[in-house]
């Protein structure tokens, strides 16, 4: 069945007509700006304002579609504006989407655990339903399980890829099969995606309609605080996605630096790569000790990491202020722990600290 955006779509939602803000009305930046029951005085501790909305003054509400902003994430993603919908964080766009289809109490979303938390979260402060179809022990897709998990009520299937917490990436052919044969929203979150080499999924979105792609400036990007998620899809499911937002979810601080820190492409790439050095070197240091079983594959900023009495070193890290993910009540994810890559100090002091917990075993035992 072919995807349409009005069917999947809550009726209500379609049928919305988008809160026009005072900024709608007019786009340029000079002007007396008499509008907005903005403060026309400034800002308290700030210069006195010129006649016109500039980026460094803080009293004027900023551009709710964050042109400038998203111009500049077009170029750097190669991918049209129209084609961008920024949240205040991908977790403001995965509300979004979850109330734009799933209708509370009638639809479900399905997920693939273990996954990123935050889709079951969201369904549940909605009132939808989660279907699960779990991973592979290889934590990969496995399409029976999926199958098994979609009925007629489901509306948004959420692949991460690569997927957190295991690090990996999702089979694109499979992927593939279910943005052809799911007629609802397929989600394909990319938060980590700056890590691979692989093609992200924007380069199809023109292909399929029902295509959404999730991307964050939090990890690559090293902008967790600044709260910057994106989502890329058809301009019809931009159009939805702009209607229901809240009107100013960027602020203006945000859309500034996160501009600016745009520009450093070069030593954004170099950061990465340093990450994925570490990463490497932090992998072998890990497969060398005792308690350490398997450090999985990670095309992340992390490793999964199955160890002898992982909580137990969970517990002791945090006593040494080394702070971890202890994953090892997660499904599929016993006696593991999460290590997102450090600083080369930053991983020798954890490694230094694996090693005085087996001496302190010792010792005990
Ligand atoms: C970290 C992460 C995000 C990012 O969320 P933000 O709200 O943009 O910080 C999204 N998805 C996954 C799978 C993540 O691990």
């Amino acid at each position: 069945m072919p995807f349409d955006l009005k069917k999947a779509l809550r009726p209500h939602i379609a049928a919305i007509k988008p809160y026009s803000s005072a900024r709608d009305e007019y786009s340029g930046s000079e002007g007396v700006f008499l509008d907005a029951n903005e403060n026309s005085m400034g800002t308290p501790g700030m210069a006195m304002p010129s006649m016109a909305i500039s980026a460094t003054h803080f009293h004027r509400y900023p551009d709710p579609y964050q042109q400038k902003l998203k111009q500049r994430i077009a170029e750097i993603k190669g991918i049209p504006a129209k084609n961008i919908f920024l949240g205040n964080g991908s977790d403001e766009a995965i509300d979004l989407l979850m109330r734009a289809f799933c209708r509370p109490g009638i639809d479900n979303i399905v997920i693939l655990p273990p996954t990123y938390g935050m889709y079951e979260v969201s369904a549940a402060i909605n009132d939808v339903a989660v279907k699960k179809a779990l991973l592979t022990d290889s934590f990969l897709i496995n399409p029976k399980t999926l199958d098994a998990a979609i009925n007629e009520y489901s509306k948004i299937l959420f692949f991460c890829s690569p997927n957190n917490p295991s690090g990996n990436l999702m089979q694109a052919d499979v992927i593939e099969e279910y943005l052809h044969k799911f007629d609802g929203l397929v989600v394909v979150d990319e938060a980590y995606i700056d890590f691979t080499d692989t093609e992200s999924w924007t380069s199809r979105l023109s292909e399929f309609p029902n295509l959404l792609v999730m991307q964050t400036m939090s990890k690559a990007w090293g902008m967790a605080a600044l709260r910057l998620g994106m989502a890329y899809a058809s301009e019809e499911i931009m159009a939805v996605l702009n209607k229901i937002k809240p009107p100013y979810n960027i602020s203006a601080l945000t859309q500034q630096e996160s501009f600016k820190i745009l520009e450093h492409t070069e030593a954004q790439q170099q950061m990465v790569q340093q990450l994925l050095r570490e990463r490497e070197n932090l992998q072998q240091a890990l497969e060398k000790l005792p308690m350490v079983q398997l450090v999985y594959p990670s095309d992340t900023n992390f490793l999964l990491v199955k160890m002898q009495d992982a909580a137990a070193i969970f517990h002791y890290l945090i006593d040494e202020k080394v702070i971890v993910r202890d994953r090892s009540k997660v499904v599929l994810c016993d006696s593991c722990l999460r290590i997102t890559v450090g600083t080369a100090e930053e991983n020798e002091r954890l490694l230094s600290e694996l090693k005085n917990f087996n001496k302190s075993q010792r010792v005990m035992g």
